[in-house]
């Protein structure tokens, strides 16, 4: 989507450090690194947010949450454990309105969240 940072991304019009790629799913290190390991998963497919996903794309979330678990594996934190997040609205914080899950590892993490 024009405008859109993550579709920028998938179009390889933005650089990112990619760590997955598939013709669904992109994976990339997040710019502004939270934790130790911070990567967001997206669907190559423009949906603002989690309100937005039409109800034949729920397979996505299962797929982006299956990736997020092969990633921790690959990272070396799915045993000490990982949180992941998916921001949705402005009580969340969401600022990029490209669906996106956040992997988050490497540190111990507090809760409740801010
Ligand atoms: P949100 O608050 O929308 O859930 O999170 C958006 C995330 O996208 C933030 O953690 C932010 O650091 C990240 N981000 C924003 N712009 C870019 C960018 O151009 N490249 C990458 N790699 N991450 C970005
Ligand atoms: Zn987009």
């Amino acid at each position: 989507m024009e405008g859109c940072i993550f579709c920028g991304i998938i179009n390889k019009n933005i650089p990112a450090r990619i760590v997955h790629e598939d013709d669904e799913v992109l994976a990339f290190e997040d710019i502004n690194a939270k934790a130790p390991v911070h990567i967001l998963i997206i669907p190559k497919e423009h949906i603002g947010s989690l309100n937005d996903l039409p109800k034949d794309r729920e397979p996505l979330l299962g797929q982006i949450l299956a990736r997020a678990r092969a990633i921790a594996a690959e990272r070396g934190i799915a045993k000490s454990g990982y949180r992941i997040v998916l921001n949705t609205g402005p009580d969340s914080g969401q600022e990029v309105f490209h669906i996106h899950v956040h992997l988050f590892g490497g540190r111990r993490m507090t809760w409740p969240p801010g």
